[in-house]
């Protein structure tokens, strides 16, 4: 029919738009590391901003004693707690998570530390058993707050700009650590903050505890992010003493990469006008777990009004933004059934849609199937650039490169990370890819930021 030949027109208008031959991967990958020497040599040179973290000295494995850390950057955060026993490396530790009501995402800087605050010292009052602090001392945290903030030290910084669906304005420009203490003090908890870290920069630190080969951390998750560790003489614009180990994490902000050589559609286009930040985060908006189904979400949208793909009205939910969440496109693209019954039910449950045919069930799963695997290979060549930049891309000797990943949608959705791994070895060939590990490292930014509290301890 012609609604059938108009809808698999625009499937294939889409296809060929995200299309990531490996030559344009290579484009990328070399752009992202021109960007990275364009945003180590000054502030604003680039889309990058290469954020200095003012981490020189990742775990060593010999930290020891009792540590908080709270995490903060999508919809969940977590507060935790480690007894970490030196050289041992015995860590004992117990984690409590909560939502953040999407109110506080969006409302005063003081409602949601109120709430932060509160859930921390509820989490602190339950501490007891294995968990110690010796008498006199004063509870230390390490607070991983995974958006952009330019750090002034350790334990400061002020922040950047909101992601990911948060929008408080008052918070911009103010340093997160004092937010946060004021908070702990109208709790009445006293606990000092003695490091502030990116979640990137935390899963750095907790991959290095665990295996001393890592170099670099990936997040996939809600938004995207990486780090990786420079040589402080390749930083111009660092006018501080050259630390001891001569090396510094750099937290990259790669969600707000940009280049010609990204594939982008008219889908992509309008999601990202119609965001709560136009014109940035633009990388984030085409790999990451908040925008992946939000695309398939537009795609369908406009089968069902220019193919009548659902038939002859359009589901209402689905002009609803956001109505399409990624974990349900990847429980759709993962359907192994023959006739495809958990996308029938998928589209039955979100968009109330009935009777879908074979037909249209398996256009829906070749949608999931084009946009994930765009994200993912360009997930891929980001890395690549990181890669690149360090000299470790070529490589041939026996140094072994150790990429730790960590994040939801990396770590649920394996047509995903399957696909990420393989064009990491159809990029670089078997014999360099043979010496590139990516390790999960689940929920590592949690316990680095508590490590790094630890390295930083008032009492060393
Ligand atoms: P955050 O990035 O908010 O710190 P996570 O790392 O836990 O949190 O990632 C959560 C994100 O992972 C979700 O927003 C979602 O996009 C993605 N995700 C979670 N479960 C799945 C799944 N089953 N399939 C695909 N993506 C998922
Ligand atoms: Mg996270």
């Amino acid at each position: 029919s012609s609604r059938w030949s108009r809808a698999m027109a625009i499937l294939k208008e889409f296809e060929e738009k995200c299309a990531t031959p490996i030559g344009k991967l290579w484009m990328v990958a070399d752009a992202m590391a021109v960007e990275m020497h364009a945003g180590l040599a000054s502030d604003g040179g680039s889309k990058l901003k290469m954020l200095i973290s003012y981490v020189d000295n990742l775990p060593t494995g010999y930290e020891k004693g009792l540590f908080y850390a709270l995490d903060l950057g999508g919809t969940n955060f977590r507060v935790l707690r480690v007894q970490l026993g030196g050289k041992e490396k015995d860590v004992k530790q117990q984690a409590m998570e909560a939502i953040i009501p999407p109110h506080l995402m969006i409302g005063g800087s003081n409602e949601l530390f109120d709430f932060i605050a509160a859930k921390l010292a509820e989490f602190v009052s339950s501490e007891s058993g294995d968990f110690q602090l010796p008498a006199g001392r004063q509870r230390e945290l390490g607070f991983t707050f995974s958006f952009p903030v330019r750090q002034t030290s350790l334990a400061s910084g002020t922040l950047i700009k909101w992601t990911k669906g948060f929008s408080i304005d008052e918070m911009i420009g103010e340093d997160v650590v004092s937010e946060l203490t004021k908070a702990m003090e109208r709790q009445g908890l006293d606990m000092r903050v003695t490091a502030l870290v990116n979640d990137t920069v935390g899963t750095l630190a907790g991959g290095r505890y665990s295996d001393k080969d890592v170099v670099s951390a990936v997040i996939l998750g809600t938004g995207t992010n990486a780090a990786y560790v420079e040589k402080a003489h390749a930083i111009p614009k660092w006018h501080g003493l050259l630390p001891k180990s001569g090396e510094m994490v750099i937290n990259m902000e790669w969600g707000n990469f940009r280049s010609s050589h990204l594939p982008l559609t008219d889908y992509d286009l309008s999601l990202d006008a119609e965001s709560l930040n136009p014109g940035e985060q633009i990388f984030e908006k085409i790999i990451s777990g908040m925008y992946l189904g939000e695309i398939l979400r537009r795609v369908l949208l406009r089968l069902a009004e220019e193919a009548s793909l659902f038939g002859d009205v359009v589901p209402p939910t689905l002009s609803v933004p956001f109505s399409l969440r990624t974990p349900v496109m990847s429980a759709m693209h993962h359907d192994s059934s023959p006739d495809l019954r958990v996308v029938e039910s998928k589209l039955k449950e979100i968009l109330g849609v009935v009777n879908t045919s074979l037909k249209t069930r398996k256009l829906v799963v070749e949608l999931c199937h084009i946009i994930a695997r765009r994200g993912a290979r360009l997930s891929a060549a980001a890395i690549v650039g990181i890669l690149k930049k360090q000299g470790r891309d070529t490589s041939t000797e026996k140094q072994r490169t150790v990429v730790a990943m960590d994040g939801g949608l990396y770590e649920h959705y394996s047509e995903f990370s399957e696909r990420l791994e393989g064009t990491l070895t159809e990029m670089l060939g078997e014999t360099v890819a043979s010496t590139v590990t990516v390790t999960r490292a689940t929920d590592g930014s949690g316990i680095g930021a508590a490590l790094l509290a630890a390295s930083h301890s008032q009492y060393l």
